[in-house]
């Protein structure tokens, strides 16, 4: 028997010094606890797996327009919305992705179908809206999807035109469009993720995001891409958010399990040492991680990163760079 934990994040963002929260903030904080407290603790009643626990996190954060998924996604430079998701359960690797989605309302539903399936794991676009329909899933349309804090955003970005995932470092473009910028709201929100681990002592991981705003159309993040945003086995549970390029080169997630499991590096350090290898390659951003032994981890290099804990009944939000009780144990 294990302690339960749940992790989830809101996406990572920003450059600078943290300006402290925004007006919006204590919406995202707000469903972030919701999510602790209700998906914490039927996993404490063992009412529910952690696969399960990860899929209705992540299903809530998609329904909250505050962040980049689901609902409220960032658009893309022609102004539409694409979503990516997968999702991942540690006990047999079975997992589901789907990419390019533009009518689902629930992308993480439809990933998940995909893992109970079995075959395909990995769709695209129509094909997997297709399946996702017949399958009862709930379909809704593009512009329901559109937010008006997305539509603002966007057309702030036209203005700029700044590369999705540039930094200043790299191009001397303005701020990186990755969801949550702090000096404004004007790219606020973000990719969405959750990771737990059940009475059982399984784990499951689960990703879902808009993306980057203004990235080109067809353009596939890390989120969709078993290994790279996602990643979960008997041993850990990892969930990624940032420049999903970098995140992509480097297999991130799948990297952060084979360091767990081949080096004796402890969980931060394995953390720290994943988060420095996406730096050269433009990327930057962070995840949340946990290991059987109910050890997690919450680390991130960008300004902020929304994100909770539950833990024996213990919930645990933040945003800003803080990081009292965030490497813990249960
Ligand atoms: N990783 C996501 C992507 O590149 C974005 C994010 O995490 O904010 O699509």
């Amino acid at each position: 028997m294990s302690v339960p934990v749940l992790l989830i994040h809101g996406g990572a963002g920003g450059d600078g010094s943290w300006g402290g929260p925004t007006k919006l903030d204590s919406g995202r904080i707000d469903c972030l606890t919701i999510i602790l407290q209700e998906v914490g603790g039927a996993l404490e009643r063992n009412d529910i797996s952690a696969l399960q626990a990860v899929t209705i996190a992540v299903q809530i954060m998609e329904d909250e327009p505050l962040f980049n998924a689901g609902r409220g996604s960032v658009l893309d430079a022609q102004g539409d919305i694409s979503m990516d998701a997968s999702i991942m359960n540690g006990p047999d690797g079975a997992a589901g992705a789907c990419a390019g989605l533009k009518k689902t309302k629930h992308p993480i539903a439809l990933a998940k179908y995909l893992l109970e399936s079995g075959w395909p794991v990995m769709m695209i676009g129509e094909g997997a809206e297709e399946l996702g329909r017949d399958a009862g899933l709930e379909m809704v349309t593009s512009d329901w999807l559109k937010t008006d804090l997305r539509r603002a955003q966007w057309s702030k970005w036209q203005t700029t035109k700044d590369r999705p995932g540039s930094t200043d470092e790299d191009d001397g473009a303005l701020a990186a469009i990755l969801d949550h910028d702090p000096e404004t709201e004007r790219a606020p929100a973000g990719t969405v993720g959750a990771v737990a681990l059940d009475i059982d002592g399984e784990m499951a991981a689960a990703t879902s995001t808009g993306g980057l705003t203004g990235k080109t159309p067809g353009r596939i993040g890390d989120t969709a891409i078993i290994g790279a945003g996602t990643w979960a086995d008997r041993r850990v549970a990892v969930s990624c958010t940032g420049i999903g390029e970098a995140y992509i080169r480097t297999a991130a997630a799948k990297r952060f399990a084979d360091l767990f499991e081949l080096t004796e590096l402890t969980l931060a350090d394995v953390g720290d040492r994943v988060l420095e290898e996406v730096v050269p390659l433009g990327g930057r951003g962070g995840l949340i991680a946990l290991n059987s032994h109910g050890e997690f981890i919450l680390p991130f290099h960008t300004t902020l990163m929304y994100r909770g804990v539950w833990v024996n009944g213990r919930i645990t939000t933040a945003i800003g760079p803080d990081s009292s009780g965030e490497k813990g144990k249960s």
